[in-house]
């Protein structure tokens, strides 16, 4: 079998798939971006193209080394969102020749569903008492949410008891035993993430996300000794070289590869292996489309330290467009009691509607995440 073409479509909300084509006919699908860098993320899918025309789909671990080793430049978001997408399409293309799920290839299922959490609340979060409510009504047992909006370096109190405000709106709307992720995303620096993380101790918090910035990853020793809450990190790291550290360090307790961003199946599988064997669990981050999805639950079938999984249905970023809408089949990710089942399809178990991924192609996008500044006009994190 040999690699005949691609093609790139780049659909709203904010996502770009890839189908690449064989001789044999059989076609795979990927979703090789990075949030607000669509454009740039293409173009070095061309780039990695060129040397994949003509070469057996088969042979992804060693393709998956040429993409990543044989250029003298390699790692960060874009290279890797890049190998990420044609890894998802190279695996689908495999399970489909076998007539076998990517999953099955893998090693088999060690569980049969995972448990997913539904975002709430938005980029600026405000009325999540209400929404959480929602979710739980729905059938989920887990929820997320920012936990602030922009803080500063040493920002007032005033601040802190707004995000306490919130999650005490939404414990109480939800009870004591529904997991409540807390996002910090990035936008917290090390001296108020101290606090924040001890003040929201009392509200038994599933887990804090990205308490500061990856690259300043060594402030999470001070929160891990500081509080009981599970810390999580990743979804800003992208290659089993990444997470090595903060593995070895000991500070993070849930690691969130994104199966888009940190070199997709092939990558993600062994950088979930290795946390294994720390004992640390895996959460894969996961806001983006049906295919990125689909890969993920791939690899949670097969990783026993998954615990639960990030989707998108309705999150903030989906406007106009949402994650069942490119599918054939939308009941491959129907959730119940909180839960989705691992696809059983060959390849990565779903069927695109490829019709409706032309059309919205031709509607395309340019996202960008919006840009924030603190009172004082500096920048601030979003
Ligand atoms: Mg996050």
């Amino acid at each position: 079998m040999k690699v005949t073409g691609y093609e790139l479509f780049q659909v709203p909300p904010r996502w770009l798939f890839l189908k690449i084509d064989t001789d044999e006919g059989i076609v795979g699908w990927g979703e090789p971006v990075v949030e607000g860098r669509a454009a740039t993320v293409k173009t070095a899918v061309d780039e990695l193209m060129e040397y994949l025309i003509g070469k057996d789909p088969l042979h992804i671990e060693d393709h998956w080394n040429v993409m990543y080793r044989a250029g003298f430049y390699r790692g960060g978001p874009i290279l890797m969102s890049a190998i990420s997408g044609i890894d998802q399409a190279l695996w689908d293309i495999k399970g489909k020749y076998y007539n076998a799920p990517v999953h099955q290839l893998l090693g088999g299922k060690a569980r049969e569903s995972i448990k997913v959490y539904s975002w709430i609340g938005g980029d600026r979060p405000a009325d999540v008492g209400e929404a959480a409510k929602d979710m739980v009504a729905k059938g989920f047992t887990a929820v997320k949410m920012n936990g602030t909006e922009e803080l500063q370096y040493v920002d007032s109190y005033e601040k802190i008891d707004q995000v306490l405000a919130r999650i005490a709106a939404v414990r109480e709307a939800v009870g004591p035993h529904v997991g409540i992720g807390i996002d910090f995303h990035g936008r917290v620096h090390k001296p108020m993430a101290k606090i924040l993380a001890k003040e929201l101790e009392p509200f038994r918090p599933m887990f804090i996300e990205e308490p500061v910035l990856p690259e300043n990853n060594e402030a999470l020793r001070d929160i891990a000794n500081h509080v009981a809450i599970p810390i999580a990190t990743g979804e800003r790291m992208y290659s089993k070289w990444d997470f090595k550290k903060l593995l070895t360090d000991g500070y993070v307790d849930i690691i969130q590869p994104d199966l888009s961003h940190a070199g997709g199946i092939t990558e993600c599988k062994k950088i979930i292996s290795m946390a294994e064997a720390f004992d640390v669990a895996a959460a894969p981050h996961c806001p983006l489309g049906p295919i990125a999805l689909a890969s993920c639950l791939q690899v949670d079938a097969t990783c026993h330290n998954a615990f639960i999984q990030e989707q998108s249905l309705g999150i903030h970023y989906n406007q106009g467009s949402d994650l069942l809408d490119y599918i054939v089949d939308k009941q491959v990710f129907e959730y119940e009691d909180g839960y989705v089942k691992i696809p059983n399809g060959p390849g990565l178990g779903i069927e695109i509607n490829e019709e409706h991924v032309r059309t919205m192609a031709e509607v395309g996008h340019n996202w960008r995440n919006p840009v924030w500044r603190h009172k004082d006009g500096s920048i601030a994190e979003w």
